[in-house]
């Protein structure tokens, strides 16, 4: 190795491009979170060969990516959530971003992804807001949301391999006119799509599917042909995904198809306007597609502005489905790690949650049902416990639950007002259905970097509607820790936890 694996990049080599191209700012009232982005961002590139490359500031753009790449198989993507806050003395703040450095390196750790130092990072996002800065919206309890992301990018079905190598991609199409051409020995990018209601390759489906498979190649030489009846290498990339950040159904998504594969004949022809379903194989000595460890990562940033999540100014409390047939993680699993592999499942879930008329999800795990998140949220009750105590009670970090970063802080809050036992323990429906029945159980909140507390007044619980009277009491507890949480993090009290850009 000529140059030393560096065990991390290093803000003094960053490198910055800045956009011809800057994009107008929506307006605060417009904002629907994860939507907008702004006109720049970080990336840095590691290979295990050579370690980290140096961080670049660039305009936002597509990736570059392998469809081989680990990301796509295996959901090698993990990410952060942070924000930058516009004070009200107009400085832009950063709220404990040494937590969710912390949170990053741990969770790369569990993914065999690479670690970094926290601090270059910090450094670098605080140029990538300050160059970005007139996207700090002004409006009050607005901010720029901060998604930091990792993926493994090892191009397993390397184009470098196709010397010796040969893929060949199904097609399936039918009544629709395609283009097929060559332009100075490039193949063109060839859209593809496909709808049918239950996404399947099946030959079977032709008469009801429409299977688009896309070629997107640029710059490179292909070969195209045919040589005793096999097709020849081809190979292609794409890269397309939705641009937004929620939790939410994909409204955009690609099918594509790389089939490992000794030779095989094929048929390439049209017949009536229809192409025929074609098959392709992939032909390598060495099928790279194994659950190993990636060679290759990429460690990239996305800021975006965001609304108050509390729009009119009053807290909006949200109704809960708590159904324990869905479970979100469970103990030896990786619940408490940022992995992105951990968001995708639950998404139908959610929308279920909406379906029965409930906002959000209750997460519950095992057979005693202990309440463990709230959507993407941790959560928390204020009661008076079994020996009439006022407590405030968050379950235990013990695998199952993410640490998040809101919840250790209202914690080391509340533990500073000396008023009640703040408590991580394990509590359970039954615990709360007790609890409600006796009249002690006073708020239960869900708490995270979009809301900072959110308010919880309906369980839907199998048969029971459970009401929380978290608003009948003031919500009191909740309110004041909002209260102090966004006047550290808006400038209007000075706080240790706040970093200057
Ligand atoms: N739980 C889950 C599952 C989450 O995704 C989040 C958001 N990161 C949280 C809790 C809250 O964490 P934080 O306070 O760091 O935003």
């Amino acid at each position: 190795r000529g140059m030393a694996s560096a065990a991390s990049f290093r803000f003094k080599d960053l490198e910055i491009e800045l956009t011809k191209n800057p994009q107008q700012k929506p307006e605060p009232s417009e904002l629907v979170f994860g939507k907008n982005f702004t006109d720049h961002m970080l990336t840095v590139e590691w290979t295990s060969e050579g370690g980290w490359k140096h961080p670049k500031i660039t305009p936002l753009q597509p990736l570059q990516l392998h469809p081989g790449a680990k990301a796509l198989h295996y959901s090698v993507e993990l990410f952060e959530g942070m924000k930058a806050y516009r004070g009200v003395d107009d400085k832009l703040r950063l709220f404990r971003p040494e937590a969710n450095m912390e949170r990053m390196n741990s969770t790369a750790a569990r993914a065999a992804l690479p670690n970094f130092e926290g601090e270059e990072l910090i450094q670098c996002i605080s140029k990538l807001v300050e160059v970005d800065k007139d996207w700090v919206p002004a409006a009050k309890d607005c901010s720029l949301y901060i998604r930091p992301t990792m993926i493994g990018t090892e191009p397993t079905l390397g184009v470098s391999q196709t010397e010796e190598a040969m893929l060949f991609v199904l097609f399936v199409r039918r009544n629709r006119n395609v283009n097929l051409g060559c332009h100075k020995n490039i193949i063109l990018p060839y859209f593809v799509a496909y709808y049918h209601p239950q996404p399947t390759l099946g030959v079977s489906q032709t008469e009801e599917a429409m299977l688009f498979v896309l070629f997107v190649r640029r710059n490179r030489n292909v070969n195209l042909g045919c040589h005793k009846n096999i097709i020849l290498p081809y190979f292609v990339a794409y890269y397309h995904p939705q641009p937004t950040l929620g939790v939410s159904q994909t409204e955009e998504a690609m099918l594509f198809v790389s089939f490992v594969r000794s030779y095989r004949n094929v048929n390439l022809g049209c017949h009536k306007n229809i192409i025929l379903p074609y098959f392709v194989a992939y032909y390598h000595p060495q099928p790279t597609l194994g659950v190993s460890q990636t060679e290759e990562a990429m460690l990239f940033v996305l800021l975006g502005p965001v609304g108050s999540y509390f729009k009119t100014g009053a807290f909006n409390p949200v109704s809960l489905m708590a159904d324990p047939q869905y479970i979100r993680a469970f103990k030896g699993g990786v619940g408490n790690y940022k992995l992105g592999s951990n968001y995708g499942p639950t998404i139908r879930i959610q929308k279920e949650a909406e379906r029965r008329g409930c906002h959000q999800v209750l997460w519950l795990y095992g057979d005693d049902h202990q309440l463990t998140e709230v959507g993407t949220m941790n959560i928390f009750m204020y009661w008076e416990n079994e020996s009439g105590e006022p407590e405030l009670v968050t379950p235990p970090l013990e695998g199952i639950i993410l640490p998040g970063v809101t919840r250790r802080s209202l914690m080391d809050l509340a533990r500073g007002w000396n008023e009640c036992k703040v408590t991580e323990r394990t509590f359970t429906m039954q615990d709360l259905i007790k609890g409600l029945e006796e009249n002690r159980v006073k708020e239960l909140f869900g708490a995270g970097t979009a809301c900072v507390v959110c308010p919880i007044d309906r369980i839907l619980y199998g048969e029971k509607d459970l009401h929380i009277p978290t608003m009948d009491t003031g919500a009191v507890v909740c309110r004041r820790l909002y209260q102090e949480l966004t006047d550290i993090q808006f400038g209007r009290v000075s706080h240790e936890w706040v970093r200057r850009i």
